[in-house]
């Protein structure tokens, strides 16, 4: 008799410990996120949360325990690193587009210098991607003439343009005005129903409600809860949780 192997989690965390100094700011995390799961991460500020999205994807290197995506466990450098990172696709709360280079050059020069995609079709990827985020007629603006929430849409469509595996929001509409927030939000629900891999840092419990399969709760660098929405948001268990949750609803 054959053994089929399991497909592994899109994102597996075995173990995973962080220091800063003597400041401990990930404690034993254990976490998988299986294939087309959207995971939106909660916590107060200073538990830890982008820390892990910067661990998940070696923009911060780990002090002990594995981080595996895709089966594959990071590398610490190098070629692979490079390789397997442009897998992780990460979107912050500052858009950190490229100032000086226009919108659809934004989405096309990693797909070229990374992974090695010809101009003309990288060029058409991203017209494509800009006129799914909704941004395509502003595609020779520069930057600094879009609204704040249509940088971080095209921040959005740069981050797929690697084809990514697996993308990662920390606080994405945090630094917006509140009227830009909902079409950032749209076009990250959209991309969940698409069945992209989520991990999202958010306080719009809105969003969580609505477009999350699993809700984690961190405080002091541990996962305090792991559940459903509905559950945490009607029954949180911890102590911590609630005392969270009567400061923000
Ligand atoms: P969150 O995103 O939940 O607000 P962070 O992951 O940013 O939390 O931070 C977790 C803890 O690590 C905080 O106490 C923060 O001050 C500390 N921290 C974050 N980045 C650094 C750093 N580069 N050097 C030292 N301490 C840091
Ligand atoms: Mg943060």
């Amino acid at each position: 008799m054959t053994e089929v192997a399991a497909a592994p989690p899109m994102i597996r965390l075995k173990a995973v410990d962080k220091f800063f100094g003597p400041l401990h700011v990930l404690k034993d995390i254990n976490l998988e996120i299986p294939k087309g799961e959207v995971v939106v991460v909660l916590g107060p500020s200073g538990s830890g949360k982008s820390t892990l999205c910067r661990a998940i994807n070696r923009l911060e290197p780990i002090n002990s325990g594995v981080i595996e995506v895709d089966g594959q466990p990071l590398p610490a450098e190098g070629k692979d690193l490079a390789r397997l990172r442009a897998d992780v696709g990460m979107v912050f709360q500052s858009f950190n587009l490229f100032a000086h280079k226009s919108i659809v050059d934004n989405v096309t020069l990693a797909p070229v210098k990374v992974r090695k995609i010809a101009k003309d079709e990288a060029r058409k990827t991203a017209m494509e991607l800009l006129e799914r985020v909704g941004i395509a007629n502003q595609s020779d603006k520069y930057p600094a003439q879009l609204s704040g929430g249509q940088q971080q849409r095209v921040a959005i469509a740069r981050a797929l343009a690697m084809r990514p595996k697996v993308m990662l929001f920390d606080e994405p509409t945090s630094a917006l005005d509140p009227e830009m927030v909902q079409e950032v939000l749209d076009v990250m629900t959209s991309l969940a129903k698409e069945g992209m891999t989520m991990l999202v840092v958010t306080h719009e419990m809105g969003f969580a409600r609505k477009a999350a399969d699993r809700v984690i709760f961190m405080a002091d660098g541990e996962v305090v809860e792991d559940s459903t929405p509905e559950s945490f948001f009607t029954a949180p268990k911890s102590n911590r949780a609630k005392d969270f949750l009567g400061k923000i609803l």
